[in-house]
């Protein structure tokens, strides 16, 4: 049997700051991911953001510009805010697994995104309770199922559950929205883009108005 991930409980340390984690994240060898040539990517938002998404995992661009959700999948998830009445410029996005996961293919060296494994979500975990404890936001938005097993548990299933407001993980004090990964969207059929969109955007603005009782 495989020896299991140590975690990122020791770089990912309690009681330090967004900038201390942020710091440390690159020296984290809490899976095997740290082996395979990408750097993580940590959360970016204001410190005082009242929304907190979280998404699966950094993909090509973001490795590469060291930000998350700068990609296509971040560009359709600006635009599903602005029309759900969120400001992007308040949210803090962030990922469940930090470093990128993905095959490369001969002869274009293409790195083509993979699914991280429940082991590699739960070793990283840490930074994502990291960035949850020094944030304290108000609402945090999962998106995807990867994000939803991470802060929910493995029963949780985003097209049973999306789009209703939960209590968030415990001791957050959070409430709680799951919807489908913007990138689910750019994968659908021409047909079904549009829809799946739309949907998107109404969970978001079910995620708006909570945040509009809230003031
Ligand atoms: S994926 Fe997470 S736990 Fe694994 S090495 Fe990267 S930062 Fe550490």
């Amino acid at each position: 049997m495989d020896k299991p991930f140590p975690g990122a409980a020791q770089w990912a340390r309690r009681g330090a700051s967004l900038s201390e984690l942020a710091k440390a994240l690159a020296e984290c060898r809490g899976c095997d991911l740290a082996e395979n040539g990408s750097r993580p990517v940590f959360g970016a938002g204001p410190h005082d953001a009242r929304v907190m998404i979280v998404g699966e995992q950094p993909g090509d661009i973001e490795e590469r510009r060291g930000q998350p959700f700068v990609g296509p999948a971040g560009k359709l998830l600006d635009r599903a805010l602005e029309q759900a009445g969120i400001d992007r410029d308040q949210v803090w996005v962030t990922n469940s697994v930090l470093h990128f996961k993905f095959t490369q293919s001969a002869p274009t060296k293409r790195r083509i995104h993979q699914t991280p494994d429940a082991d590699q979500v739960a070793a990283c975990k840490p930074w994502l309770q990291g960035q949850l404890n020094r944030l304290r936001p108000e609402l945090v938005i999962v998106l995807g199922a990867t994000a939803a097993k991470s802060l929910l548990g493995p029963t949780f299933r985003v097209t049973r559950e999306r789009g209703t407001l939960i209590p968030g993980p415990p001791g957050s004090g959070a409430q709680l929205i799951a919807s489908i990964h913007p990138s689910a969207v750019l994968r659908g059929s021409e047909e079904e883009r549009d829809n799946m969109f739309d949907g998107l955007v109404n969970d978001l603005r079910v995620a708006a108005s909570a945040l509009d009782k809230r003031l």
